[in-house]
């Protein structure tokens, strides 16, 4: 079992950053760490900087990276930072990743990714496991991390609503057949998306126009 904490972080951008913890083990995993603050600080300060195994990005826009070096720098260095393997071309591009465009900073991260995933790989926390998704489309190295019942779901899929995909990289027939890929999974999920409210992966079966349902339009 898996005990998740939701975190708004971001200067410029809030975004749901997701500290999940193996029940038994006590071992982490900070999901989009998208900026660093006395919050999240003292969240994970409870949990213990020596348990933060991994730093798991579902992509490489800035909103979702920007506390992932100060994070770092908190483990010692020890967490593995994990992304998809072409998503590395965003990290540390000011232009690709959005932050120039959105905040007119050439930021000067430097993010070196421990791992290069591809799709079906599986990241091993404690006792717990997450499954790794590609579903490209917001970007084409756009993740979500499956861990039993809940999905991660980066900016791939929203409440009532799916990623943007005028950005470099985007595709929207490749979001649109990321959207079906996670539509068709058995079964029912917990969604834990990177903006905005969690949901349930049948409640966007009936009521997200982006799967086929009659929500209240795209945006
Ligand atoms: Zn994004």
């Amino acid at each position: 079992m898996i005990n998740i904490q939701q975190i708004s972080v971001g200067e410029f951008l809030a975004v749901n950053c997701y500290v999940v913890t193996d029940e038994k083990t006590g071992k982490t995993a900070v999901i989009d760490p998208g900026g660093y603050d006395n919050q999240l600080d003292s969240v994970l300060s409870s949990v213990g900087f020596e348990n933060i195994e991994y730093i798991l990005l579902t992509h490489g826009h800035f909103d979702h990276i920007g506390g992932v070096e100060k994070l770092l720098s908190k483990t010692n260095s020890n967490a593995k930072i994990a992304v998809y393997k072409s998503e590395t071309a965003l990290l540390n591009d000011p232009r690709r990743n959005l932050s120039i465009p959105f905040t007119g900073i050439q930021s000067a991260e430097q993010i070196k990714p421990d791992i290069l995933l591809s799709d079906g790989d599986e990241i091993t926390l404690g006792e717990s496991k997450f499954t790794v998704m590609h579903t490209p489309g917001h970007t084409s190295g756009s993740v979500c991390y499956i861990c039993g019942g809940d999905i991660f779901s980066g900016d791939t899929l929203f409440r009532r609503s799916a990623g943007r995909t005028d950005f470099p990289t985007g595709s929207l027939k490749e979001l649109m057949a990321s959207l079906r890929k996670i539509a068709a999974l058995d079964g029912d999920y917990m969604i834990h998306p990177g903006h905005d409210q969690e949901t349930t992966l049948e409640e966007e079966r009936n009521g997200n126009p982006y799967l086929g349902g009659s929500g209240y339009g795209f945006v």
